[in-house]
Formats: C-alpha cells, structure tokens, sequence
C-alpha cells in the first residue's frame, strides 16, 4: 500500500490549521449526538462542493451521495436500498426537517443515461451503472422533442430532481412527514460554472435562487 504523497500533505495542514481553528467545536460535536441543520442529497462529482456552498460546518449537513443524484422510485425495489436506508437514518433518526436534492449542470450520469436511453448503441459494458441510471427513465421521456439539443440535457438534471421528489412521496414514512408539514424537501440546480443555483418552485419550474 502506498499512501499518495497529496493525502497526507493536506492531512498534515488540516490537522495544523483548520482542526487547530475548529478545535472546540469538534470536541464539543464529539460529546453529543449529531443535530443536522438539514439532509442533501447529491451527486458524486467531485466539483460539488456542498459544504462550501451552503457553509457548513461541523455536524450542519447529512450527506448522501450517488451517480446523479437519484432517488429511485418504490418500483425500482432493488436500486433503492442505499439511497433511502440514508434517508430513513436521516428522518426517522436524526429527525431531519429540511431535505435537499441537489443536482447540477455538466452531470457525467445524467449525460451517459441521456445517450444510453436514446441509443442502446451508445451502451457500455458497465455492470452496476447502467441498472442504476434505468432509474432514470421517466425523466428521460418528459423530455420535450422540440427542445433544441443543448437545453435537453439540463432540462434532463431538473426533471430528474423533480421526479425524484415525486419519488419520495411513494415512501409512506416519508409522504407522512410532508403531509403533517414535519418535512420540508427542496429540489435545487446547481450550475458549475457561474455558481447559479435555481430552486425548484411548486414542483412546476426552476427559479434563481437569489
Ligand atoms: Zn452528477
């Protein structure tokens, strides 16, 4: 095993600096049970920086991460173990209260799902992602066909967001918690390269967040 010469480099100036800055309030997180401020729900790109985005500091957000940010439907019984076995800890545990799905622009999944369900041809020999991405099919044909070609892939990462929160509502713990307002989920684009995000609003359309 070799241990890459970066790693331990950031290590050692973390530890040095930023643990030395936070310590007390690592010590202080350390001697109670966490209390997230909120549940976010994205992809595994390295370029979403979520913590960075919204400030968190230690204890603030409970994460979960997957290929595109996807939470699958009831029907796909076998893809969504991970996923809601997060959001169950999150909810019925640590009784989360605010739920954010964050996706973004420039998403290697939701782009391969768009190629794959449009072609077959454009299918690899993937074992695990392409069972994962068929999570992705309905969104897939919501897409309108007189979208010009550029805007079909964003419009693909919103309406992934949106019928993932469609989704949500097929859980029955989960429909519960939103229905007696004890639950309040947000759907949120987030794009790469301006730093815009938009907000879903109304489960209808996307809306600068600022
Ligand atoms: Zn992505």
């Amino acid at each position: 095993m070799e241990i890459p010469k970066f790693l331990i480099e950031r290590y050692q100036f973390w530890k040095k600096n930023t643990f030395e800055d936070y310590k007390d309030i690592y010590q202080q997180a350390s001697k109670n049970p966490q209390k997230p401020i909120a549940m976010i729900i994205t992809c595994c790109d390295s370029r979403i920086l979520e913590n960075t985005i919204f400030g968190g500091s230690v204890g603030d957000y409970f994460i979960h991460r997957n290929i595109a940010n996807i939470i699958p439907s009831k029907n796909d019984n076998d893809k969504n173990i991970q996923t809601l076995s997060a959001i169950e800890y999150g909810l019925k545990v640590l009784k989360i209260q605010n739920l954010i799905i964050l996706g973004h622009s420039n998403c290697g999944g939701v782009e391969y799902s768009y190629k794959t369900l449009l072609d077959k041809k454009n299918i690899n020999d993937f074992e695990y992602i392409n069972q994962w991405t068929s999570c992705l099919q309905n969104s897939f044909n919501n897409i309108p066909n007189d979208l010009p070609e550029i805007e079909k892939i964003t419009f693909f990462e919103q309406e992934n967001i949106k019928q993932s929160i469609k989704n949500l509502r097929e859980y029955d713990f989960i429909d519960k918690l939103i229905n007696e307002n004890k639950l309040n989920v947000l759907g949120l684009w987030y794009q790469i390269n301006s730093g815009l995000i938009k907000i879903l609003e109304n489960n209808n359309s996307f809306i600068d967040l600022d």
